[in-house]
Parts: structure tokens; sequence; C-alpha cells
């Protein structure tokens, strides 16, 4: 077992030396819209008794944070908004900061956030990604399959409720990019940080070329009406940020052309409660059957401690679509 290994006792850390302290926690599969380049048009969601319940999510959250050292956590999905109970979840993980919990976020499509931002906000969530990848409600919805004026609704709804947040766009040539200062112009214009993504090998339906993928040079060329200062990284953030007119923040992730698996701090649990070192790893170890077995938390540590030892060095995104047992929806991006 992977137990005394680490450098320090009750830290989460992999054989290449990698300290992990934050993890992706995947609420549901199930979302409400389909983005192209993460959900089959028709998806078939797992069955509920399969996908752990918020008493397990709760569980394993405190053993990520007692036990192995875990110090922000992020909600995820599928879309977490849809998850029943998501305000117990937030409520319940609050005693966690008096044990080593830093930092609770959420990733979502925006879409809920209308009837739930003020709930989450005072049920202890710190802050939100909303995923926002054009501006323009035609282009929105051939990328989502979805209507914009929900995700527009839930970005007020956030600002009202006093919930800070950072926008994402997936960028896709042929698809967005021609949106890519239009988003700029529309986010800066408000104060709103952005953040690009480069598509990833990930998607389900295997759309995935390199053609398709639109590096960080290309997007700044983009916004060259901005003067452009890169700012210094700090720790393990994935993106590469810049300031744009001495004002504007901008972040580029850039997971295909410049990989930053060097320094990834990163573990994921899926919906059905199988740990992913690696949104790239071919497949998962499943906490879930330990859990319901009714293994005790040292069994439990140990048994994330070995999977978690055995993440590969990374940098499989240059290489071409990867091929996994988990969509991205299902495993929570
Ligand atoms: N439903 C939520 C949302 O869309 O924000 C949370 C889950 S979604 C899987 C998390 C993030 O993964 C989103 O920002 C989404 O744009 C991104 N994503 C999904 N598939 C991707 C892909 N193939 N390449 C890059 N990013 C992707
Ligand atoms: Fe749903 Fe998020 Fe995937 Fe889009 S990226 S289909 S909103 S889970």
């Amino acid at each position: 077992m992977a137990d005394g290994r680490s450098p320090a006792p009750g830290w989460l850390v992999d054989q290449h030396g990698r300290r992990k302290r934050k993890l992706r926690l995947s609420l549901t599969d199930r979302c409400n819209l389909r983005c192209a380049y993460c959900m089959p048009q028709n998806p078939v969601w797992l069955p509920r008794k399969d996908v752990l319940d918020i008493d397990e999510l709760l569980a394993v959250a405190r053993l990520f944070v007692t036990e192995l050292g875990i110090t922000h956590i992020r909600l995820t999905g599928g879309e977490p908004t849809l998850r029943g109970g998501l305000d117990q979840l937030v409520l319940g993980l609050q005693p966690l900061r008096a044990l080593g919990l830093q930092r609770l976020s959420m990733t979502t499509n925006g879409t809920r956030l209308r009837p739930l931002a003020r709930l989450l906000r005072e049920s202890g969530l710190d802050d939100l990604n909303i995923s926002i990848d054009a501006r323009d409600p035609a282009l929105f919805r051939k990328l989502t399959r979805g209507s914009i004026e929900p995700v527009l609704d839930g970005i007020a709804a956030a600002k009202e409720a006093g919930l800070p947040f950072k926008l994402n766009a997936v960028v896709i040539r042929d698809y967005n990019d021609g949106e890519i200062a239009a988003l700029a112009d529309w986010a800066f214009a408000q104060q709103l940080t952005l953040r690009f993504i480069e598509f990833m090998p990930l998607d389900n339906q295997q759309q995935w070329s390199r053609e398709r993928v639109v590096t960080e040079p290309e997007i700044l060329a983009r916004l060259s009406h901005y003067a452009l200062e890169k700012i210094p990284r700090s720790g393990a953030d994935p993106a590469t940020e810049y300031l744009l007119d001495g004002r504007h923040r901008l972040g580029i992730i850039t997971t295909v052309s410049n990989p930053f698996c060097g320094s990834c701090d990163r573990v994921r649990l899926t919906a059905t409660g199988e740990i992913f070192p690696c949104l790239f790893s071919q497949k998962g170890v499943s906490l879930r059957d330990a859990l319901r077995r009714g293994d005790n938390d040292a069994r439990l540590a140990a048994l994330i401690r070995d999977a978690v030892w055995h993440k590969d060095r990374g940098f499989a995104a240059p290489g071409g679509y990867v091929e996994r047992l988990v969509s991205m929806h299902h495993l929570g991006g």
C-alpha cells in the first residue's frame, strides 16, 4: 500500500511527488444542457442507486479533508445544481472548515442560479465558475442545445447574492472562436473575470481534433485591441493569467498546447464514487464499494492513497483523443 510513502503523514501524494490539495466532487451525471463537447445528444443517465447519496458525499469529503489533507473542494457534475439536497450538502460541509477545508466552490452552467444563488451563499458556498461559451444566443444554442437566457439571469442572480464567480468558456475552432473578442468585451464591460479553456480530447462524441484546438497565442491575437500584461503564475493554478488594459483579468487554460501536469494538485471523485487521479485516467478505483461494505476510515484512506499514488505523470492531452470508461459529464469537469 501507499501508506508510509508520503513525505508527511496526512498528505495525499503521487509517485511523482505532487501533493493533492484539491478535490473535484461530482454530484451527478445529469444535466439540463447538452454541450456538444461534453454530452451525447441522448445520454443514458446512471441509475440513482449507483450515485453517492448526500450522507456518503459528506463522509468521503470529511475523509479527504481530515485524513488526506485536502484543502479545496469543488462541486461539479453533470450539472450540480440539479442535485437534490445541494444546499444541505453545502451546509453539511461547513464543519470541515475547522478541520482544514479552506475553500468550497462549484462549477455550474448557471441555468439554475436564480432560485439557488442566495441559498448557496447563505449555506456557505465560497464561489462559482459559471460556464458560458458564447454571448450570441444562436451560437450558445448551437454549442449547448439550450437557451442563454437562464444563464444570463443566473449570472445576475449570483451578483445580487454576492456570490463571487469567474466565467469559463471552452473555445472550439469553427464553432465559437469568432466569439472570443465579443465574449471578452462583454465580460470586461461588467468587470467579470473570464477564462478561456482549450478544447480537450475527452468529448464523448469524439468530435475533438487537434485542428479544433484554439491555442493561447491565437486567443491573445483575437484580443489585440487590449494592452496585454502577463501575470506571474502562482501555485498550481492551471490558468495562465493576463491583465488587459491594466484592469481586466483573463485566464487561459492550455491543457492541450501547454499542459500543467507537472504541478497538478487535483484528484477527482465521480458521481458513482470512483477515484480518478486525473481527467485522463483510463479507469477509476471504486471508493463507493468500500464505503458501502463498511470499510473503516483507515482502510478507505489507504485505498485513496494507493489510487492516487499510481497517478500517471500526465501530459495525455497533447497526444489526441483519450479513450476512457467514463465520460466528462459523469466524471466531472
Ligand atoms: N455543468 C457544469 C458546467 O458546465 O460548468 C459543470 C460540469 S462541466 C463538465 C465542467 C467544465 O468542463 C465546464 O466548464 C465545461 O465547459 C468543461 N468541459 C466539458 N467538456 C470539455 C472538453 N471536452 N474540453 C474542455 N472543457 C470541457
Ligand atoms: Fe452539462 Fe456542463 Fe456538460 Fe454542458 S459542460 S453538457 S452544462 S455538464
